[in-house]
Formats: structure tokens, C-alpha cells, sequence
């Protein structure tokens, strides 16, 4: 019988405990699922950062740690981890992230606030086509490859940027520190989806941000760190961004009395561009856990050294 310890948060078990039962089943494992064992009897641990759990060390014969969330920044520097650490990609969390990013996308293409604010006024606006809008997403990996896909298929010209080289189908790609520049020149619109790591860290500083185009818009549905603040401040004050929509930041809950609540150029969301969704995601949990007992390859396991 299969051990796997659920260290996610008592809030979490009612949602995630039978639909992890059901998928369990459907891969044909015999898994006995709680939220307490002895360290030294647990199989797999089913993680969320939240959790107590901080010390991983007792946790001898645990095969793999599956983090129920798609980003790692708060686990991956825990010296006492030292199993392998599967991240979360699950198709709920993609779709998601998909309709909030493409939600928003339309929100500054169509200028909907406009004609939201001007409801007593006859003054009709031309919007370009999709194609003349042109969209850079930063990072292409799991998000941010479905986001490229999803804005492509409606029109708009998408440019990503990546650490690594990458040939993607109706994609203008770039990538590395001379990239940042050519993705950014162009955008009228750009999608944080990079994890955060140290060398994502204020990606979007006074620097990169001037090569942005006069009136671009922001939409960061990645992590807070990404973006420097006070310059994202500056850059909306004197140009040249016009509107930012945030969905992470810094600190979270994102204090009362921090400069973005009240500026009217920043629209602020809690965090929800993207939630891990329990029906699927047990599945994806399931399916790592059938690959670790037939000694196959876990699926997006984390490169410590690199972050994510
Ligand atoms: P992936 O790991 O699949 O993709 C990360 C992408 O970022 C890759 O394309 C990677 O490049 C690129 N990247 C990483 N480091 C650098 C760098 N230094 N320079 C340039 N590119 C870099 O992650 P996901 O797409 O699954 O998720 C992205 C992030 O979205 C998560 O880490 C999380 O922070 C955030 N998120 C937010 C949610 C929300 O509700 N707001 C929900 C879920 C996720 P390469 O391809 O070359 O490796």
C-alpha cells in the first residue's frame, strides 16, 4: 500500500481529498491518502507551500514531493529537500490562466474601460484588428505557450521571450538579455508569465521598461518580484506605460496602503489569474505517483539549481 502524506493545508482537504481518492483509483493505485503518518512510512508527499511542513529530512523513504501549485519559488531553496520536487501542470490552472490572460488582452485591445466610462456620450471608437496589436509574452513555458496559442488563434502578432532558443509555430521567439530588448520594443501589450528566481528579479526595472513603446500596457499574472515597483510607477506617471493589470505581488495580501490601489492607471486582481483545480490536478498527482512505483521518469520534476 502506497503511503501519501497530504501536507497542504487542513482547509485544502475537503477539496482535494476525494477527487485524489478517485484518481488514485483510476490509475490502478492502492493508495492510502492522510493528512498523518510517521515521516519515516510516507511514499509521496503532496505539498502546498502553506503547509507546516518545513523539514523534509525525516521523510527517509519519500520518493517524490508533488507541489499542488505551478510556481516553486517558496520550496525550491529548502536545504532539507533533497527528494525530487514535481511541480504543478495541470490543464484546469492552464485554461484558466488562458481566459484571465486572454480576458484581459480584450480588455486593452477592445478599450472596453472606455466605452465603460463614457456611457452618456455618443462617441464612436475604431478599434485596430487583433493584428495590428501586436503582444509580447515573457516566458514561454506551460502559461505561457497556451497564452501564445490562445492570442494567436484570435489574430495578434505574439512575440515571446524564453531563456533558452525556441522555434515555436506562428511565434516571433526570442531569447536571453539582447531579446528582452527586440520582445519589448514592439509590444503593445506584454504578459509576465516567468517564474520568480533570482534572475528574473525585477525583469521589468527602469532600464527595460524604456524600451517598452509610448502607451503599452502590462498584465502580470507571474510573480510579483518580476517587476520593480517604484519604476513601474514612474513608467506609468511620465510614460511609457499606460495601464498595468496585476494579479501577484511583493507582499501578499497586497498591503492597503501601497501606491497601486488608488493609482487609476493600475487595476489590481488577488491573485486569481490561475487556480490548480482539484478534479484535474488529482489526476496529474495520480499519474506521477503510477510513473515513481513502475520507476519511470517523474513528469515536471524542478531544476533546483535553475529556480523552476
Ligand atoms: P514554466 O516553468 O513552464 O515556464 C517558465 C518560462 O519562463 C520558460 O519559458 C522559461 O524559459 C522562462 N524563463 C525562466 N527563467 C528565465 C530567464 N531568466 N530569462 C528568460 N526566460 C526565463 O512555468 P509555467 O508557464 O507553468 O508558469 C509560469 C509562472 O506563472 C509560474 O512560475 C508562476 O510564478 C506563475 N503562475 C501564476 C499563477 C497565478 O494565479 N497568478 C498561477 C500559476 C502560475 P525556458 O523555456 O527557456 O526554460
Amino acid at each position: 500500500m502506497i503511503k501519501a502524506l497530504f501536507a497542504a493545508g487542513p482547509d485544502r482537504w475537503d477539496t482535494y481529498a476525494s477527487p485524489l481518492k478517485a484518481a488514485f483509483e483510476g490509475a490502478g493505485l492502492e493508495a492510502d491518502l492522510r493528512q498523518d503518518f510517521a515521516p519515516e512510512e510516507v511514499d509521496y508527499i503532496i505539498y502546498a507551500p502553506h503547509s507546516d511542513l518545513q523539514d523534509f529530512r525525516p521523510y527517509t523513504r519519500c520518493k517524490a514531493v508533488l507541489n499542488l501549485w505551478a510556481g516553486v519559488e517558496k520550496i525550491t531553496g529548502n536545504a532539507t529537500l533533497t527528494q525530487p520536487l514535481c511541480r504543478m501542470v495541470d490543464p484546469g490552472l492552464t485554461q484558466s490562466m488562458v481566459e484571465w490572460v486572454t480576458g484581459h488582452v480584450l480588455r486593452y485591445h477592445l478599450e472596453i474601460d472606455r466605452s465603460v466610462a463614457l456611457q452618456d456620450r455618443w462617441l464612436p471608437y475604431v478599434p485596430p484588428l487583433a493584428e495590428e496589436r501586436p503582444v509580447t509574452i515573457l516566458g514561454l513555458g506551460e502559461l505561457g505557450q497556451a497564452c501564445a496559442t490562445a492570442l494567436t488563434r484570435l489574430g495578434f502578432p505574439v512575440s515571446g521571450w524564453s531563456r533558452t532558443a525556441k522555434d515555436l509555430p506562428g511565434l516571433s521567439c526570442h531569447h536571453g538579455t539582447n531579446g528582452l530588448r527586440d520582445a519589448l520594443a514592439s509590444a503593445q501589450i506584454v504578459v509576465l508569465l516567468l517564474p520568480d528566481t533570482p534572475q528574473t528579479a525585477n525583469i521589468l526595472d527602469s532600464n527595460s521598461l524604456g524600451w517598452l513603446p509610448q502607451g503599452a500596457r502590462i498584465i502580470n499574472p507571474g510573480r510579483g518580484p518580476l517587476i520593480d515597483d517604484a519604476a513601474l510607477l514612474t513608467a506609468l506617471d511620465i510614460g511609457p506605460v499606460d495601464h498595468a493589470t496585476l494579479d501577484v505581488f511583493r507582499v501578499e495580501p497586497l498591503p492597503e496602503d501601497h501606491p497601486y490601489w488608488a493609482h487609476p492607471r493600475v487595476t489590481v486582481t488577488p491573485h486569481i489569474a490561475a487556480e490548480t483545480r482539484p478534479l484535474t490536478a488529482s489526476r496529474v498527482i495520480a499519474e506521477n505517483i503510477r510513473r515513481g512505483e513502475a520507476g519511470e521518469a517523474f513528469l515536471y520534476v524542478v531544476d533546483r539549481d535553475r529556480g523552476y
